[in-house]
């Protein structure tokens, strides 16, 4: 059996053992999956595309996907919490100073640090250069003021990259932002906001009133970095999305062909009537596309390549599929997909972020219209 093997069988056992009994009621509660997070430590999913000499697995984007997938069929909030830690982890890898990278990296591979990123603000989510969040220089760091939104991680973390203006002045207006790594601290207040779904993992509203940091905390040698920076990440992160869309629309699949065997009209399972066996067809044309596309986008990230487009596609598409196939999950249990003592119930409340975060749908469809563009000049 190879190593990437392992990981996944690994990842199924913990999924089976600690995740499935429980999904339910955590979610139901909203309660933050403590044990749950702990195993996860245990097994190194906090470090899993930080690179080794770091202390993290150094898993390919290509496997990374494969586990988010697994995790999301069986409770999407629980890859919410190694899946924004991570973009924040790749933004320190890729861009950071020595120095910091071996003062974060280790202690965020094993989850003794877990993070997040923070740009979001309550009057800007797609326009991010709109953000109002400023970082002064103050005593040989800087003083940040601000409020962030919708920041996942943000209260049972602690540590976040914000994205904060560094100038107000300059243009174009990315060229005054920068990325800072900000522990709790003085200043640092975060509360839950509530969800219709991805219940569970925390999401907060996160105000900054005067948190100081140091020099060091910016990310890279010079400001101005900051949105590119965070962008590039942000490939990884719509593959992460992507992946919990197939994870999603792959778990609607399931119960559906189940309980369209069980499930008796007419006197036949309704698996034998024409118009389910159309939306069975479909549900799993939906699924095997939206997983090639989701592997084909990490494949190009694991070459170093741009991935933009594909990524940008993938995550379009695998998202849509999950709603798609919510919906008629729903259908198809009939009163009972209505019920949350069902599955599906979840699956219709939790796809709908998936068209919202690291990017909405419309913006995807921008993204991939002006990479065509400029890779297919008249
Ligand atoms: C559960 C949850 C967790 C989240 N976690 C995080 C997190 O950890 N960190 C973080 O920083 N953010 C996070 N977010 C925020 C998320 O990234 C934003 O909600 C998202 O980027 C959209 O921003 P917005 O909500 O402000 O929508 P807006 O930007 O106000 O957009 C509103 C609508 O207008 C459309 N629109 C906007 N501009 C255009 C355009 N130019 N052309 C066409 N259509 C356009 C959008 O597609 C959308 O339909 C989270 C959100 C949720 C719900």
């Amino acid at each position: 059996m190879n190593d990437q093997q392992m990981v996944l069988d690994a990842i199924d056992r913990f999924l089976d053992k600690d995740v499935r009994p429980v999904a339910k009621a955590l979610e139901q509660a909203d309660e933050y999956p403590h044990d749950i997070v702990s195993k996860m430590r245990d097994l190194g999913l906090f470090g899993a595309t930080i690179g080794e000499q770091y202390g993290g697995l150094g898993l390919s984007a290509t496997v990374y996907a494969k586990i988010v997938e697994r995790v999301s069929s069986v409770w999407m909030s629980v890859s919410g919490i190694f899946n924004s830690h991570l973009i924040m982890c790749a933004a320190i890898e890729r861009f950071a100073s020595e120095s910091m990278k071996e003062h974060y990296l280790p202690r965020m591979a094993t989850g003794e640090l877990r993070g997040g990123i923070a740009l979001t603000e309550p009057d800007c989510g797609t326009d991010l250069q709109a953000i109002r969040t400023r970082a002064v220089h103050h005593n040989d760091g800087y003083l940040i003021n601000g409020t962030k939104q919708w920041i996942t991680n943000s209260v049972e973390g602690n540590v976040l990259a914000v994205l904060v203006k560094t100038d107000l002045n300059t243009l174009p207006r990315h060229k005054g932002m920068s990325l800072l790594v900000v522990e709790k601290s003085a200043g640092y207040r975060a509360h839950k906001l509530k969800k219709l779904g991805y219940r569970g993992v925390d999401t907060g509203e996160v105000l900054f009133d005067d948190v100081w940091v140091p020099s060091t905390a910016l990310i890279g040698d010079q400001h101005g970095r900051g949105l590119q920076q965070i962008l590039s990440g942000l490939a990884l992160g719509r593959i992460n999305v992507a992946a919990r869309g197939v994870g999603v629309a792959q778990a609607a699949l399931s119960a559906s062909l189940n309980y369209a065997q069980l499930r008796e009209t007419f006197g036949q399972p309704i698996a034998q009537h024409q118009a389910i066996q159309l939306k069975l067809a479909d549900m799993a044309t939906q699924v095997e596309a939206a997983r090639l596309l989701t592997e084909r986008a990490a494949q190009v990230y694991d070459r170093g390549e741009r991935c933009d487009l594909e990524a940008g596609m993938a995550k379009l598409f695998a998202t849509e599929a999950a709603m798609e196939n919510a919906s008629e999950a729903l259908r198809i249990h009939g009163a009972y997909g209505y019920s949350p003592d069902n599955e599906v119930e979840r699956y219709y409340r939790d796809a709908p972020l998936l068209v919202v975060g690291e990017g909405t749908n419309e913006l995807q469809r921008l993204i991939i219209a002006q990479q065509m563009l400029e890779r297919h000049p008249a």
